[in-house]
């Protein structure tokens, strides 16, 4: 599931293919994945991009905006208008004699003319549109964003920009771990005493942000155990637990998040972001980077839970 990170990638992505581009067609391909009138986004400019939590949202002139929820499998991918020219020549170039075409330079091709984030798949070296594509967003010089969800559960929302903040999503969150005290964490905490600390940490209006993989990484960066109650965690804690919140999505933005330049290298083989930056998170009998212990995986609030059983108290 695409977490903050892989959003705030996506953005910093996005903005280099599409700012200041017009957009001349929007077209959907699932009622479910495309909420409000596409007509009042057509013929607008892509003027500036914001994150808020996991939520993206574009805004436009005029004052419209796009808000893009990737949910559990959504992402986005850039297409520029030279790499449609680049597939439509395709099946000559690669059936004759032109094998020399050979992968790592098509790797090499779709990576400069593609941009893709968010739920890591084929999808993202894929021709687009495919049977996972809801929306496609063409702009002036030929373009395309595809918003892509193979489970439906995100969605793209056209609406007045004005409306933004109190969009329900949008208003319910807590500030991001950048963006919070260590004292108003810890009272945060305090408010769900008897709860799995883990659990409390997920819950976006205690603090925006952490989805499963960092709510682990942070807990193990702090040496506490998920399992332990919230109203037990002391502030000396909490501070280093809102510390290692910070760092490890910091860490996972600046290494690129789930984007296609680390799920696809430049030799054609597929690369996991997750080795670039998780000490404990899918490392289930691996040794713990700290001690050597076998990492462990077990279940905390009803979610996947990774932990170094001698690190974490
Ligand atoms: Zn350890």
């Amino acid at each position: 599931m695409p977490e903050l990170p892989e959003v705030e990638t996506i953005k910093r992505g996005l903005q280099g293919f599409c700012l200041n581009k017009k957009i001349v067609r929007v077209k959907s391909y699932c009622d479910k994945s495309l909420i409000g009138p596409r007509e009042i986004a057509e013929g607008r400019t892509v003027e500036k991009f914001r994150r808020f939590g996991k939520a993206l949202v574009v805004d436009l002139s005029e004052g419209v905006s796009l808000m893009v929820h990737l949910r559990m499998t959504g992402q986005l991918v850039w297409v520029s208008s030279s790499e449609e020219e680049t597939q439509q020549e395709e099946p000559s170039s690669i059936s004759t004699s032109k094998n020399a075409v050979s992968n790592v330079e098509i790797i090499k091709n779709l990576i400069k003319n593609r941009f893709a984030g968010g739920h890591p798949s084929d999808n993202f070296t894929d021709k687009l549109p495919n049977k996972q594509t809801r929306v496609e967003i063409e702009f002036e010089g030929g373009g395309k964003l595809f918003f892509n969800d193979q489970r439906k559960f995100g969605f793209i929302k056209i609406l007045p920009t004005d409306e933004v903040l109190q969009d329900k999503f949008i208003a319910s969150l807590a500030p991001e771990p950048w963006k919070m005290e260590a004292e108003d964490f810890y009272q945060r905490l305090q408010r769900h005493k008897n709860s799995p600390i883990k659990a409390v940490i997920l819950d976006q209006k205690v603090i925006c942000g952490l989805g499963n993989i960092y709510a682990d990484e942070a807990l193990f960066y702090a040496g506490i155990l998920p399992t332990r109650k919230a109203g037990e965690v002391s502030k000396t804690e909490a501070k280093l637990l809102l510390k290692g919140a910070c760092e490890v999505m910091e860490k996972s933005i600046n290494s690129g998040g789930s984007t296609m330049a680390t799920y696809v290298k430049a030799d054609g083989t597929k690369g996991d972001y997750l080795r670039l930056f998780a000490q404990v998170f899918r490392r289930e009998g691996e040794p713990c980077n700290r001690c050597g212990t076998e990492i462990i995986k077990t279940r905390v609030a009803g979610r996947g839970t990774h932990i170094c059983p001698r690190c974490q108290k």
